[in-house]
């Protein structure tokens, strides 16, 4: 859905719409959408800025990817609100360098006409609720490099040497202390 800029010249839009699962694509990020997307909110131009769009909403989906540990299915409920603004390419332009790092520093995005894609900026929105480290469970404890045991299953004890005993019980100690 295009945010048309003219449109919201005259008045405020409205959205809300849902998208079926893995209607976006989140496959460069190492993601599936496997719920619905869901999103609602407003885009209109703010008085008196030369042309500044302001759009705020909320996006509701899952997301679901591997455990970087332990390689099972891991799944991220996302639930966002947002509050965002955009201002014309154009002054980008004009202004020069200078604008440029003082919009970075205020995270102000930057439009050009017609507008803005609805999707765009929900995808944008919905990545920035995942984490950069993605598990199962913050606590997991991966899978054994000798044997490929899931140690959040299983305790597997490669990691104590056979044939000496006196060290074994300290060993593991420290083996659940690492891991
Ligand atoms: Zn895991
Ligand atoms: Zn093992």
């Amino acid at each position: 859905m295009l945010l048309n800029i003219k449109e919201m010249e005259a008045r405020k839009l409205k959205f809300a719409q849902s998208w079926q699962p893995s209607e976006f694509d989140f496959t460069d990020s190492g993601m599936n959408q496997s719920a619905p997307l869901i999103a609602s909110g407003t885009a209109e131009m703010v008085p008196h800025t030369g042309g500044e769009i302001r759009v705020q909403g909320k996006v509701q989906t899952v997301l679901s990817t591997e455990c970087d540990r332990c390689l099972i299915p891991a799944s991220y409920p996302v639930d966002a609100e947002f509050d965002l603004y955009y201002k014309p390419a154009t002054e980008l332009a004009d202004a020069g360098d200078e604008l440029a790092i003082n919009a970075g520093e205020a995270e102000i995005g930057f439009y050009e006409l017609p507008g803005l894609e609805l999707e765009d900026i929900l995808r944008e929105q919905v990545l920035l609720q995942i984490p950069m480290q993605r598990l199962c469970r913050p606590d997991c404890k991966g899978i054994c490099p000798v044997c490929g045991a899931n140690r959040n299953d299983v305790s597997c004890d490669c990691a104590v040497r056979p044939g000496d005993d006196r060290w074994a019980a300290l060993q593991s100690v420290n083996i659940q202390r690492v891991s």
